[in-house]
């Protein structure tokens, strides 16, 4: 397939870069979720990969632990670079990872990416709009992205695709759904694609009736029927607004129109997703929830490398049910479908108003039906334009994040006053 014709950010139909072995892998937020589980798969597989920088932002006590596990599975591998972005750890870090210590703030993140001699993979398992940044200087480095960090997507997808396409570099899809579609769609072109089908959990509220969605406590948000994760997108998970940022992700990387992407809830979590073939042909990837399936599959290029752990049991699940999403009851999902069909800063904007609202549950200083209130009520206020740049793209985050936290602060008010 010509390459110039072809319109998305994932790799559909064309050749995947290749590497020698070890691959050398810088990982962006090695404490969390998807960075731990990504130094497990590290040290499953030493002779094939290897970690050459690594950055946190506060836990560097974490950071330090995680790297000490990692030189004890992979004695070869030189020390790792480290980056620590959070100013309060300078100190500390200064004194654990002497003479390999990079530089501060937001912009070591990009040094991470650029340091290192030789780079062949960026795994981007930083939360949140931040992630944006490294993944653009990851693809000006023509490196294959491990992409867990969807908000890179959600509020700058349009640059990533052309920083992509400009620097030959290419991007995998962490995130497990998307994986899912990536696995159906090995060896398979964009024109064969008629529609993708994502599958959400539902989260812990799936059957909970509206009026008592107003008094869900922090505790129910925060408990997952069936992943543990960070806890920003298990917030998300909860008002179904991870849904909704998939469906922007999904849009960005498969060069799909949102008419052509839907949703099903699918509460055991065993059908990942489903790619619908232009001919009927419906193929979807089953498993059990492991997050280390997706990345190990997106860091290898597309391997599937023995992976122990526990295996889907079709006869004990009997069953796969499936039911439409209720836009009424979770209207964050709403919200970011406007959002996508709207373009332009109209999803920078939805990501900024929802870190916000997030951290601010998060923080006890809103209810969990108040998120859906701020996104909608920054998305009226703002008017949507173009994103050109990341200067573009920051501005309309930073415009977002100041409307919410007024927001946020009104809602803050009325709560201790009642
Ligand atoms: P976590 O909160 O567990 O980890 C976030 C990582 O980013 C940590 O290493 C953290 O460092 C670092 N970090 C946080 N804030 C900043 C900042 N301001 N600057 C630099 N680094 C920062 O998140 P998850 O691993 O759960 O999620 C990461 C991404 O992957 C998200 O985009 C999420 O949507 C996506 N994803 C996650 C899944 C999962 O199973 N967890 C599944 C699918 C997608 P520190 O620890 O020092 O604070
Ligand atoms: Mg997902």
């Amino acid at each position: 397939m010509d390459s110039k014709k072809s319109h998305s950010l994932y790799p559909c139909g064309r050749p995947l870069l290749t590497f020698p072995d070890p691959l050398k892998i810088v990982l962006l937020g090695a404490t969390g979720s998807i960075g731990k589980q990504t130094l497990e798969v590290v040290r499953a597989n030493p002779e094939r990969l290897q970690v050459v920088a690594v950055t946190c932002h506060g836990s560097v006590e974490n950071l330090e632990q995680e790297l000490i596990l990692l030189a004890a599975a992979c004695p070869e591998a030189p020390l790792p670079l480290v980056a620590v972005t959070d100013p309060k750890a300078r100190r500390k870090a200064a004194e654990l990872f002497s003479g390999r210590l990079l530089g501060e703030g937001a912009s070591a993140l990009v040094e991470a990416i650029e340091a290192p001699e030789t780079v062949h993979v960026v795994v981007n398992g930083l939360v949140g709009a931040v992630g944006l940044e490294p993944t653009l200087a990851a693809a000006r480095r023509g490196v294959r992205i491990a992409l867990a960090n969807k908000e890179s997507l959600v509020v700058g997808g349009d640059l990533v695709r052309r920083e992509v396409q400009t620097h030959g570099a290419e991007i995998l899809p962490v995130d497990s759904e998307h994986s899912a579609m990536a696995q159906c769609l090995s060896g398979r072109t964009e024109e064969e694609i008629h529609k993708l089908v994502l599958t959400a959990s539902g989260g812990p509220f799936r059957q909970t009736s509206a009026a008592d969605l107003q008094k869900v406590s922090l505790a129910e948000v925060l408990n997952h029927p069936t992943w543990t994760m960070g806890p920003k997108i298990t917030v998300d998970s909860a008002t179904l607004m991870n849904k909704g940022l998939e469906i922007i992700e999904a849009h960005h990387l498969f060069a799909v129109p949102y008419e052509r992407i839907e949703v099903l809830v699918h509460p055991g979590s065993y059908v990942h997703s489903f790619v619908e073939f232009v001919d009927g042909a419906l193929l979807a990837q089953l498993g059990t929830p492991d997050m280390k399936l997706p990345i190990q599959y997106a860091v290898c290029g597309e391997k599937h490398w023995p992976l122990p752990g526990s295996r889907l049991d079709l006869l004990q699940i009997g069953q796969l049910v499936f039911e439409e999403p209720d836009l009424k009851r979770f209207p964050c999902l709403a919200l970011a479908m406007q959002a996508g069909k709207a373009g332009g800063s109209a999803t920078t904007l939805l990501n900024g108003a929802n870190e916000v609202a997030v951290a601010a549950l998060l923080d006890h200083k809103i209810k969990y039906g108040d998120i859906p209130r701020i996104i909608e009520e920054v998305m009226e206020s703002e008017s949507i334009h173009p994103v050109g740049s990341l200067q573009d793209a920051l501005a309309f985050d930073t415009q977002a994040r100041r409307a919410a936290e007024v927001i946020v602060a009104r809602l803050s008010q009325t709560e201790r006053e009642v």
